[in-house]
């Protein structure tokens, strides 16, 4: 999905998956987002180990490499979305201020924090660090956004037609929207807070764009929101006797 807005153009380079398996734990496939506009080659967030190839082709589709991205910015401080900023190392790395504490004083390997790559950012000489409410780059402004995380940040794209909400995982898919229940939070109440803060925002500025840390891209029409993308994730096993023979399992 690939919209306008603000002065950016705004890019949703993966859409998340809204699941995990049925065995091995979290998938962690999640959103990333290029934002072109004002000089500027953003990306936000930079999906799991697993996902370095398919960042370096998306942007490669995109007439790119990491070393064009001025910017990274960082929702929060999960593996699935933070690992990756060792790819962008010559950018602006941006994170919550209050996330990075947070992150950096969680205990070792209990979290989904990646604690040696948070550890490496907080001495890393292009970290920035964003506080709630701060406009970040020119239209894009930083809200705190918690239940997730403690400092998790969502971003507004502001715009006189319409808002880009980068949700992230501060809602992470359609259901968490609508049901305002929250898989994988520290604290219901505060989720479902943060929840409210979103749909004000929607009821403010009617046809919104929302993009989730783990589904498609959402607008929402008269109340309910509607995914403006389709799912096509799947896994290739080899559960044969060689390499070639391989049996896809569509996930969408
Ligand atoms: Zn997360």
């Amino acid at each position: 999905m690939r919209v306008s807005t603000g002065g950016w153009d705004i890019d949703v380079m993966v859409s998340g998956y809204p699941g995990k398996s049925t065995v091995y734990g979290g998938l962690g496939w999640s959103t990333m987002v290029l934002l072109r506009g004002h000089g500027r080659a953003v990306v936000l967030d930079g999906g799991g180990y697993g996902q370095r190839n398919t960042l370096h082709a998306f942007l490669k589709e995109r007439g790119l490499t990491t070393l064009d991205v001025t910017d990274l910015l960082l929702s929060h401080a999960h593996n699935d979305h933070c690992v990756n900023w060792p790819m962008f190392r010559h950018a602006r790395i941006w994170i919550g201020r209050l996330e990075l504490g947070w992150a950096l004083g969680v205990p070792w390997g209990e979290t989904p924090v990646p604690e040696h790559v948070v550890m490496a950012l907080s001495t890393w000489p292009t970290l920035r660090l964003m506080e709630d409410g701060e406009t970040v780059l020119p239209n894009i402004t930083a809200h705190l956004a918690p239940g997730h995380t403690p400092g998790h940040l969502i971003f507004v794209v502001h715009d006189e037609e319409r808002d880009v909400i980068l949700l992230q995982d501060a809602v992470k898919n359609r259901a968490e929207l609508i049901s305002r229940d929250t898989d994988m939070t520290y604290d219901p109440k505060v989720s479902a807070a943060t929840i409210a803060m979103v749909w004000e925002m929607v009821r403010k500025r009617p046809g919104s764009l929302l993009v989730p840390g783990h589904d498609q891209p959402l607008v929402v029409e008269n109340g309910v929101p509607r995914a403006l993308g389709k799912h096509t994730a799947g896994i290739r096993a080899w559960m044969g006797d060689d390499l070639t023979t391989v049996t896809t399992f569509p996930l969408a």
